[in-house]
């Protein structure tokens, strides 16, 4: 079921959002060679806690971290690790959720650590400006394979796949409520997107081919074949007047 939001509460949203993409900034500043993805969870947290919110990821479905911290051919899902250290070159997907006043925000984005190869950036510029190119097609009246096949051709028309198997979603009192917000589809088909719906678009974008892989711990999530992998997502209303970001800083 789809629960359209009030403007009331999609003021609370924005300020869930406003926590998460603050906490993400601060994460992403402290992406840099010799720097562990544990302190960078911790930094995180702490900040989340310091605003009266709660990190939506710590302990959900058992998730040992408040953030996610994805390195490389990881997609999705990392755990932050003390021995983990973040190395030049790398490209370091972060995910962080803040809970507050009984509402979530998601976000999430690439950094580069240090300097990192020039394919390397091109697969994050692409992944970003295919956020962009879904968050322009979630107007109202479009459907959900409007986003999708946005996303998709972008993507795919700069030689790069998009993951199937994890999808965007909607998000409100819950991280994952409907609908899901696959990053592929048909245009015109599917969820007519409604004033008052809010999702997560969350591409995630592969160099090589698209399949995943979900490691022993049941979490990292890493590309079948070791290439690397980027991830962008922006917490969005859907309004009478177009997309509106939710998860929107102080910066
Ligand atoms: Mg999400």
């Amino acid at each position: 079921m789809i629960i359209l939001k009030t403007s009331r509460e999609l003021e609370c949203m924005k300020a869930a959002g406003r926590i998460a993409q603050n906490a993400l900034q601060l994460a992403g500043s402290l992406v840099k060679p010799g720097v562990s993805t544990w302190e960078i969870d911790r930094a995180a947290r702490e900040y989340i806690e310091s605003e009266g919110a709660v990190p939506t990821f710590l302990g959900y479905g058992g998730f040992p971290a408040s953030c996610c911290i994805s390195v490389n051919e990881v997609v999705i899902h990392g755990i932050p690790h003390k021995q983990t250290i973040l190395k030049e070159g790398d490209i370091v997907s972060i995910d962080t959720g803040a809970t507050f006043e009984g509402f979530v925000g998601d976000n999430a984005w690439t950094f580069p650590c240090g300097k990192v190869s020039d394919d390397a950036q091109k697969l994050m510029d692409t992944t970003r400006e295919c956020l962009f190119e879904g968050i322009k097609a979630a107007q109202p009246g479009n459907r959900l394979g409007d986003i999708g096949s946005a996303v998709q051709r972008y993507a795919e028309a700069r030689g790069y796949s998009v993951v199937r198997d994890f999808v965007g979603h909607g998000v409100g009192a819950k991280m994952h409520e409907d609908p899901s917000v696959p990053n592929y589809g048909t245009p015109g088909r599917g969820v007519r997107l409604l004033p008052g719906m809010t999702i997560a678009i969350e591409p995630m974008i592969c160099q090589g081919d698209y399949h995943v892989k979900v490691l022993d711990d049941g979490w990292t999530t890493v590309t079948a074949d070791g290439k690397l992998a980027a991830h962008y997502e922006n917490t969005i209303a859907i309004t009478e007047k177009g997309p509106v970001i939710l998860t929107r800083g102080d910066r």
